[in-house]
């Protein structure tokens, strides 16, 4: 790549719904690179024979979203979370081999971090809602942060078995009329279902048995102040949204491209407020 712009790109199919390009190009203008970030629209036939040319087309690397993520895990070198998590959403090459993470997992723990600093003290067991591919993410990111126990409450329950198979006992699978009993017990409640978000039914949560100590974190980012948060923030708990979430899982895939571990500020955050905004999300 010497003497070119380096470039990076998000693949999916279809892939104009993605915020990654904003993200990215706001950080690439913010610290002076010479680079490029695209969307590449790529059918599930057509993928595997791309991301063998990611060189050849230009790319140090990319993100992979929908519905390519298994494949790219399959078809890269996955680091632990990836392998963990089962879908990589974030690839790079390095002397000639692809590489691969789930900068999910981070993105979650990091967002955190950053929102409520003291999150993990005292907090022996949470709540995750749902048992989709987010929440992979985060319970592999509470296991890495070593929650002992991990209330999975989900409409298909086998969906939350599987969970217990692939993460082990601290995971425990739950039916939703266990849920008032669980906030009671519960210092964290982590919603990872599509309910609440735009266009999807909402999200029926009480949250009157809570603790008064909780955090509520709602993966859901359109709307940004999600139902679930608005009855949290107005409990007085301390939350976290989708959409912090989804910038810090962007931080380590700009590193790996362009060498620079690029900062989550007011600015960017409110740069793609403002386009969810406009898109009527
Ligand atoms: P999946 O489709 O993999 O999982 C969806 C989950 O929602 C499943 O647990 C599903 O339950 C549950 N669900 C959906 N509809 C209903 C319903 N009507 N009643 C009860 N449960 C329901 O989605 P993802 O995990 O990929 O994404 C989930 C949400 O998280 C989305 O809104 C997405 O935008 C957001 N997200 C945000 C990220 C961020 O960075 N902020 C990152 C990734 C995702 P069941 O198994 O029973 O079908």
């Amino acid at each position: 790549m010497a003497g070119h712009a380096r470039a990076a790109c998000v693949i999916g199919w279809p892939v104009k719904h993605s915020r990654s390009p904003l993200i990215h190009n706001h950080w690439l203008k913010r610290y002076g690179i010479a680079g490029e970030y695209r969307c590449e629209e790529v059918t599930p036939e057509a993928f595997p024979a791309f991301i063998a040319k990611l060189d050849a087309h230009g790319y140090a690397g990319a993100n992979i979203t929908l519905p390519h993520k298994e494949a790219a895990l399959a078809l890269s070198e996955p680091d632990d979370r990836a392998r963990a998590v089962g879908a990589a959403n974030t690839l790079w090459l390095d002397r000639g081999h692809l590489y691969s993470t789930n900068t999910d997992v981070e993105g979650f723990t990091a967002n955190l971090d950053a929102a409520v600093p003291e999150w993990e003290i005292g907090r022996d067991e949470a709540v995750v809602l749902g048992a989709g591919g987010s929440a992979h993410a985060v319970i592999y990111g509470l296991i890495e942060r070593e929650i002992p126990m991990i209330h999975v409450v989900n409409r298909t329950i086998d969906r939350a078995e599987a969970l217990r198979q692939r993460f082990g006992a601290s995971v425990q699978p739950v039916h939703w009329s266990a849920l008032p009993h669980l906030l009671a017990r519960a210092a964290l409640l982590i919603n990872t279902t599509s309910l609440g978000m735009t266009g999807q039914p909402p999200l029926a949560v009480d949250l009157a048995p809570i603790r008064g100590d909780a955090v509520v974190v709602d993966l859901v980012y359109a709307p940004l102040k999600t139902a679930l948060l608005a009855a949290a923030q107005a409990r007085g708990l301390a939350t976290a949204d989708g959409l912090g979430m989804l910038l810090y899982q962007a931080v380590r895939g700009f590193q790996l491209w362009f060498g620079v571990r690029p900062e989550v500020t007011d600015e960017l955050r409110a740069l793609i407020e403002a386009d969810l905004g406009r898109k009527g999300e």
